[in-house]
């Protein structure tokens, strides 16, 4: 029945504690959930009362696929006023989320065999997203030592006469690393000389940064290469709205033209009420978003000195987003009260689960082991909880 296609589609790392997880609820566990990728927080209040206006003014038709005008310009408002960045009106598109306008200009550029670079850690859906489409992910291993980021020397390493892509993900999930202005044009030097090559910035984590420089996305960084660059975001994670899947993309008019047919003959346009919620969320009050920061910031802090003061765990603290990427090599070879050796990540992150009840996520998934992903996600007295288990966990080795 299935094709080559869905045949040859690994599944997840995470299914392995997804489905343990699920049997562990079905049998009436309490688990704590540190697995997921969004914000335990609200939509805000204002968002909701947009949202129901549209529907009470009749806004419950089909929009352009691109999204409406007024839509498509609160996202350009928005990319002037926090990013610097000056996109006509053709050279935006709204998307069902952020992930869809990453998949539609990733397929509307790459013929088959055209190489990603994806810097590993990498959000789990790059590498099958690009062979979705034909083309081939070249993983780059970005150790901790550089600070989970791309260097200049690795990229220039990796670009070959096929290389269509470069991602870049800023906060990262799942390491929360954040590229700085410098970085980046060091970065932009390199492709300078390359000029086939396009960059991917998704900074869907924008507003989850607690660096004390300004957050910088990378066409504001380098200029130069703005009409090679797609930048990516959307209202998911800094306005808690992922279950109204709203993104935008700012991009050269030629690519935001042909993925407008993409998606016309594929998914077609954003909810209209979405829109309307989406417009209400980028031109309502802005402070909601740092307070949330700061909330995170706190999170981390705590999670990050947890997880440091307990055996086999290192944990550096992440500048952006809503997770900790701690190492956990002093696990491997340990064995489990029940007799089970620790093999890799994902065993211990199954022990965790069937032992202690915490879900969270091996580093396989996102590129890079022996690392487990934790989300911060949670109320304070929830990621107590959860550090005194992992704590107790790992305490219980030999
Ligand atoms: N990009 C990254 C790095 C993400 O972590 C996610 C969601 O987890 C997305 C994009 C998708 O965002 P959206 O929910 O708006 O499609």
């Amino acid at each position: 029945m299935l094709n080559a296609i869905a045949q040859d589609f690994e599944p997840s790392a995470i299914s392995q504690v997804f489905s343990l997880a699920s049997r562990l609820k079905a049998e009436g566990r309490e688990i704590i959930d540190l697995s997921v990728g969004e914000p335990d927080f609200e939509s805000p209040e204002h968002v909701k009362q947009a949202a129901w206006a549209a529907i009470q003014r009749g806004e419950t038709k089909y929009t352009p696929v691109e999204g409406s005008i007024a839509m498509r310009r609160a996202a350009q408002a928005k990319f002037r006023r926090d990013n610097g960045l000056d996109y006509a009106l053709e050279q935006i598109n709204i998307g069902q989320g952020a992930k869809p306008l990453l998949y539609r200009a990733l397929q509307a550029t790459l013929d088959p065999g055209d190489e990603v670079i994806v810097p590993a850690p990498y959000w789990a859906s790059y590498p099958g997203m690009v062979k979705l489409c034909g083309g081939r992910p070249v993983i780059v291993s970005c150790p901790e030592e550089v600070g989970f980021k791309l260097t200049p020397a690795a990229l220039a390493g990796a670009i070959t006469d096929k290389t269509k892509w470069v991602m870049f993900n800023s906060p990262s999930n799942p390491t929360g690393a954040v590229y700085s202005r410098a970085e980046y044009q060091a970065l932009g030097k390199v492709l300078e000389a390359h000029p086939r090559v396009l960059v991917m910035a998704d900074d869907i984590y924008e507003h989850i940064a607690f660096g004390t420089e300004p957050y910088v996305t990378f066409a504001e960084a380098v200029p130069a290469l703005m009409e090679r660059t797609v930048t990516v975001n959307g209202v998911s994670k800094g306005y808690a709205m992922t279950g109204w899947r709203i993104g935008f993309a700012g991009g050269p008019a030629i690519l935001m033209e042909a993925m407008r047919r993409l998606l016309s003959q594929s998914e077609g346009n954003p909810s209209s009420i979405s829109q309307a919620a989406a417009i209400a969320a980028l031109e309502g009050p802005q402070d909601l978003l740092a307070e949330r920061a700061a909330a995170y910031r706190d999170r981390r802090d705590l999670v990050v000195a947890r997880l440091n003061q307990t055996p086999y765990l290192r944990c550096s603290a992440p500048e952006g987003a809503f997770y900790v990427y701690p190492n956990c090599e002093g696990l491997i070879g340990k064995t489990t009260p029940a007799g089970q050796r620790i093999e890799a990540s994902r065993d211990f992150a199954a022990y965790l689960l069937e032992a202690h009840g915490v879900t969270l996520v091996p580093g396989a998934a996102f590129g890079m082991d022996p690392y487990l992903r934790l989300s911060t996600a949670a109320a304070l007295t929830q990621l107590e909880a959860a550090c005194d288990k992992i704590a107790r966990a790992c305490g219980e080795l030999t």
